[in-house]
């Protein structure tokens, strides 16, 4: 067996040595959901697992308290492991973000053989409130990312892909001023904030049909009238804008704020409206990680269908990574292809049997992953050269 072989089948048995305490892992997250930025016991129990297995444990990195860094090694190449552990409001893991939390864990704790031996340094980055807050845009911004060569997080989902798309997008927060009036006996009095709000949601739907067909528009009425008596004087919506690139993101914005205005112009209502601060990027699938990747996700015996990029029309702050270091954001199959993400069906999935050996081939495949890097120099030097060349899978 060659040198490389044999270290990736000792992968294999140091993940399947931590078999119960990694489904265990995966099942206290599942079993105690916690929304973005309050997940306080996923944070203890992965830290603690990971301090347990010796590696070095920072933890509220990047501003934000559930946040996490657990090092093994000081050289580089660096690689980080991104573990996520958010719920979904009312869903639990509907996400199955326990499943990356303990995939993400249990390849760090594989990958320290192969810094014993071949030095350069494995990290795990526990990235919080994915969902909602986009809690990797704060750590890009403090610099966590400043010093990682390459970045491997795994989702599960109903098929086995290496890559997969995700939209840029930004959210859209718009309130309309008008004026209250009694609705039957003096309407001519008042400034209908509601109509207003229905002028531009019309408009936007008639927008919808010259807007490139990978992009989305999508909002609902947060607040539309107190009585139906009275003339409402004020409402408001949230609405997210998603497209491919960033520049027809900003197209787009320009397009629906227009939708906004006119109907501002034709009822007579003020309207107020802020941007979301955080912009989600695109993600670019890194070629010869993405490759690697899938060649050991197939020795692990599971087929994928690697000739095309699966389309995601969601976003995700993995895209945000993506555009600053080489990354991947590839999928393993938990489910049958007719349950969807975000589902209670899919939350179920994230615990069960399948859920569990998803959890263990993405533990085993990432830190076969860090194996063909750290033990073969020129391959990291690929992955940056496709980086620097955009070199996309798929593309
Ligand atoms: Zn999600
Ligand atoms: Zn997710």
């Amino acid at each position: 067996m060659s040198e490389k072989a044999e270290i990736k089948t000792k992968i294999r048995d140091v993940v399947e040595g931590q078999r119960e305490e990694l489904i265990r892992l995966s099942l206290n997250i599942h079993d105690n959901p916690e929304l973005g930025l309050q997940e306080v016991k996923a944070q203890k129990w992965l830290c603690d697992y990971l301090l347990q297995n010796k590696l070095q444990v920072e933890r509220g990195v990047g501003g934000l308290a559930t946040a996490f860094r657990a090092i093994y090694g000081e050289g580089r190449p660096r690689i980080a492991l991104l573990a996520e552990y958010d719920a979904l409001p009312q869903m639990g893991h509907g996400c199955g973000h326990n499943v990356i939390a303990a995939a993400a864990a249990g390849a760090g704790v594989a990958s320290k053989i192969v810094v014993d031996d071949y030095g350069g340094s494995v990290v795990v980055l526990g990235s919080p409130a994915e969902e909602a807050f986009g809690g990797k845009i704060d750590m890009i911004g403090a610099g966590v990312f400043e010093d990682i060569d390459a970045v491997m997080m795994v989702h599960p989902d109903t098929q086995n892909v290496v890559a997969v798309s995700a939209l840029a997008c930004v959210s859209l927060d718009v309130k309309f001023w008008g004026k209250a009036a009694h609705a039957a006996a003096s309407p001519e009095e008042g400034i209908n904030a509601l109509e207003a709000l229905l002028l531009a949601f019309n408009a936007i739907n008639s927008l919808r049909q010259h807007i490139r067909k990978d992009s989305r528009i999508h909002g609902i009425i947060t607040e539309g009238g107190m009585v139906p008596n009275v003339v409402p004087a004020y409402s408001s919506a949230r609405f997210m804008l998603r497209a491919t690139d960033i520049d027809y993101l900003d197209t787009l914005r320009n397009k629906v704020l227009a939708c906004f205005e006119g109907a501002s112009l034709s009822s007579g209502a003020r309207l107020q409206y802020g941007w979301g601060e955080k912009v989600y990027a695109p993600m670019k699938s890194n070629y010869s990680l993405a490759c690697l990747f899938g060649n050991n996700l197939r020795l692990l015996g599971r087929e994928i269908d690697d000739s095309s990029v699966k389309l995601n029309f969601g976003s995700t702050d993995m895209g945000n990574v993506s555009q600053i270091v080489p990354s991947i954001h590839p999928e393993v199959c938990i489910a049958p292809p007719e349950v969807s993400l975000h589902t209670p069906e899919f939350a179920l999935a994230a615990a069960s049997e399948e859920g569990h050996e998803g959890l263990l081939d993405a533990a085993k495949a990432m830190a076969m992953t860090v194996a063909d890097i750290l033990t073969q120099p020129e391959i990291l030097k690929r992955i940056k050269q496709d980086f620097a060349d955009e070199k996309q899978f798929a593309k």
